[in-house]
């Protein structure tokens, strides 16, 4: 069994627009069609059984829409293994409401992104939402460490994550990245008195990169991609090493970490395979892929 515990999609209406903004502010190309249809296809592909795809609000007013959105896509999908989490901003004040509302939806988390929603993660507005989850058992999905595309911003530091932790203890919460991105000895430290869910997209995983700014990538529904007279690169500049990588896993215990791709930013198939071959034994390997959140979610 395996299951991917972190992508992304955006309706097809705007999946164009969307991927357009992001890979200017990241300089990373898609590898496949970032809409649902298109994660079914590729973990069709890769063979993933199921996909959580995260969702992000970023900013208070679209909550509603990617709310209903999400519970639409479970409905639409649950034949296809695709479960979507919902998301919350920090300054959506009726998140008590939201949070019952979700779990009486039938949706199993939320998705938290500090930089893009543009508050840091220690803020007493994310502990109340984080409280609240637990305390309805919603599972909550993390990014952490810097973002790609906003060099330099702390809202997701292990310092910060810590002082979440510290204050309302969450069973569930899975920090995005191997724990912080970019912050791997940090996290590495942090692994020795603190436990944490982890999940491994965008750290062993090669990303591609365009040099050429102005012009898009487009994925066709297929999941064939045109560039359209673009140069791209492999960037490996940005990962963990795939000795760090199993110190981390083994520090945090291979039971609470788990396999995620960030589709459609790295290839889900790929993405598996790094995880094969970083030099971790089979069980380990077997429990980060599937057993783990299945765990959690089925
Ligand atoms: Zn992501």
């Amino acid at each position: 069994m395996i299951i991917d515990f972190h992508t992304h999609t955006f309706p097809e209406k705007i999946e164009e627009k969307a991927i357009s903004i992001l890979c200017g502010n990241s300089g990373l190309v898609p590898y496949i069609k970032g809409t649902v249809a298109g994660l079914a296809e590729s973990m069709r592909q890769s063979g993933v059984d199921y996909s959580v795809i995260l969702p992000i609000v970023t900013n208070p007013a679209q909550l509603d829409t990617i709310n209903s959105t999400a519970i639409t896509i479970n409905e639409l999908y649950a034949d296809k293994g695709i479960i979507s989490f919902g998301s919350i901003h920090p300054d959506n004040h009726n998140y008590s409401d939201v949070i019952k509302s979700l779990v009486r939806n039938g949706i199993k988390g939320i998705k938290f992104h500090p930089v893009y929603q543009e508050v840091p993660f220690d803020d007493i507005r994310y502990k109340r939402i984080i409280s609240c989850a637990c305390d309805n058992d919603l599972i909550i999905q993390v990014h952490g460490g810097y973002d790609v595309g906003f060099p330099g911003v702390d809202f997701a530091s292990p310092s910060r994550i810590k002082n979440v932790i510290n204050d309302t203890k969450p069973e569930k919460m899975i920090m995005a990245h191997m724990g912080a991105w970019g912050y791997w000895d940090e996290i590495e430290e942090m692994l020795n008195e603190y436990k944490l869910l982890m999940d491994t997209s965008f750290s062993i995983t090669k990303v591609r990169k365009q040099i050429n700014e102005k012009n898009m990538t487009t994925i066709t529904n297929d999941n064939t991609m045109k560039i359209g007279g673009i140069d791209t690169v492999e960037d490996n500049s940005c990962l963990l090493s795939n000795e760090q990588f199993v110190r981390l896993v083994r520090l945090a215990g291979a039971q609470n970490v788990f396999y995620g791709s960030d589709s459609p930013w790295s290839m889900q198939s790929e993405a598996i395979d790094a995880v094969k071959q970083s030099g971790l034994d089979d069980s380990e390997i077997k429990l980060i892929l599937g057993e783990n959140a299945a765990k959690l979610l089925l």
